[in-house]
């Protein structure tokens, strides 16, 4: 184990693991082995129900497309919506440093509240604590969530199989491609802004149409789909192959990456879902995606395959092909 904790083991990629795997597991335990989820699954009585939680110290606190506010909805929400729940209720816990406009409180509490009925869940407990000014940058929010398991729903990252097709919902790197424009005071060409959405509205279209034929669901954050696919190909004890040319980036975002230096397939998604879905009901969910709001550009970008369990394989543009592993080195911090 490192002797400090560095921006790294926040990044969401290689380092994040192996702290959570090393020291927060080691110690706590896990109710599923190996496999991390994006949120817990525990029996309410006859009930089942899903549980998760999620900090968000995102800077800038306001960009294109959203805020620290809805962020702080989406990322939760979203945690519950990928193991199949119905998000039902949230807390917000907020840290905010000494001199912090009122204004822009207020203007992140109402994008809270327009956030959660957006996705329809109530905000249902809360906690305020203010540090002293240079003590916390400006502010940070934890939302937890709890949601309902619609029954009989059983997705979870470990489902994925052999043949399944691996489909995502739009393009990739929005959020993060946004953040760090803001961040480097880039001029935003094109327009392009945060990704951040709910995407439980999305995922019930889904399992409506195809019940258990989804085996998978995750909201490829921090770390991007490169890092999500990674740590799906592992959970499952699957190889994933993906095709470079059916990965969608928008040429903007395609062009800010350029310029930033940056592989979209390691940025941030704040509003996109994967799924490994039964070949044969590919085509339908992907029908019914494209039909929901923010999976207009839903697309099937490959498949699970048997060999190389653990490794996720992308065929280039060119034809030859290259492991895609899981986010390392130069850290993004703060995107979240
Ligand atoms: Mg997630």
């Amino acid at each position: 184990m490192a002797e400090k904790i560095t921006l790294a083991h926040g990044s969401g990629g290689k380092a994040s693991h192996e702290l959570i795997e090393g020291l927060f597991v080691a110690v706590f335990g896990s109710r599923s082995p190996g496999v991390l989820e994006d949120s817990a699954v525990l029996e309410a009585g006859r009930e089942k129900i899903a549980f998760s939680t999620d900090s968000f110290v995102v800077d800038p606190i306001f960009f294109p497309g959203g805020d620290i506010g809805s962020l702080a909805v989406h990322g939760t929400v979203n945690d519950l919506a990928m193991r199949g729940a119905e998000p039902l209720y949230i807390s917000v816990g907020m840290i905010i440093e000494e001199g912090f406009a009122c204004r822009d409180l207020e203007i992140i509490v109402r994008s809270l509240k327009k956030g959660a009925d957006a996705a329809g869940v109530e905000i249902v407990a809360g906690d305020t604590k203010v540090v002293p000014a240079g003590k916390a940058d400006r502010i940070f929010i934890n939302t937890t969530g709890i949601g309902l398991l619609r029954p009989g729903c059983d997705i979870s990252a470990a489902h994925g199989r052999p043949g399944d097709a691996v489909i995502l919902s739009g393009t990739m790197a929005d959020h993060g491609a946004t953040i760090l424009c803001q961040r480097e005071g880039l001029q935003i060409e094109g327009g392009f802004r945060s990704d951040s959405a709910p995407l439980n509205h999305m995922v019930a279209a889904m399992i409506r149409e195809a019940g258990d034929a989804v085996h998978v669901l995750r909201d490829p954050t921090r770390g991007g789909v490169g890092t999500t696919l990674n740590e799906l190909a592992s959970a499952s004890g699957v190889g994933i192959r993906i095709r470079e040319t059916a990965l969608p980036v928008r040429q903007d975002v395609r062009g800010a990456c350029d310029l930033l230096g940056l592989d979209p397939l390691y940025l941030a998604n704040e509003g996109k879902l994967l799924a490994f879905v039964e070949p044969g009901a590919a085509g339908r969910v992907l029908a019914v995606m494209r039909k929901v709001k923010h999976g207009e550009n839903a697309c099937i970008i490959g498949e699970l395959v048997a060999d190389n369990p653990g490794q996720v394989i992308l065929q280039t543009a060119i034809g030859s092909s290259r492991i895609v592993d899981m986010l390392h080195g130069e850290p993004l911090p703060r995107i979240c």
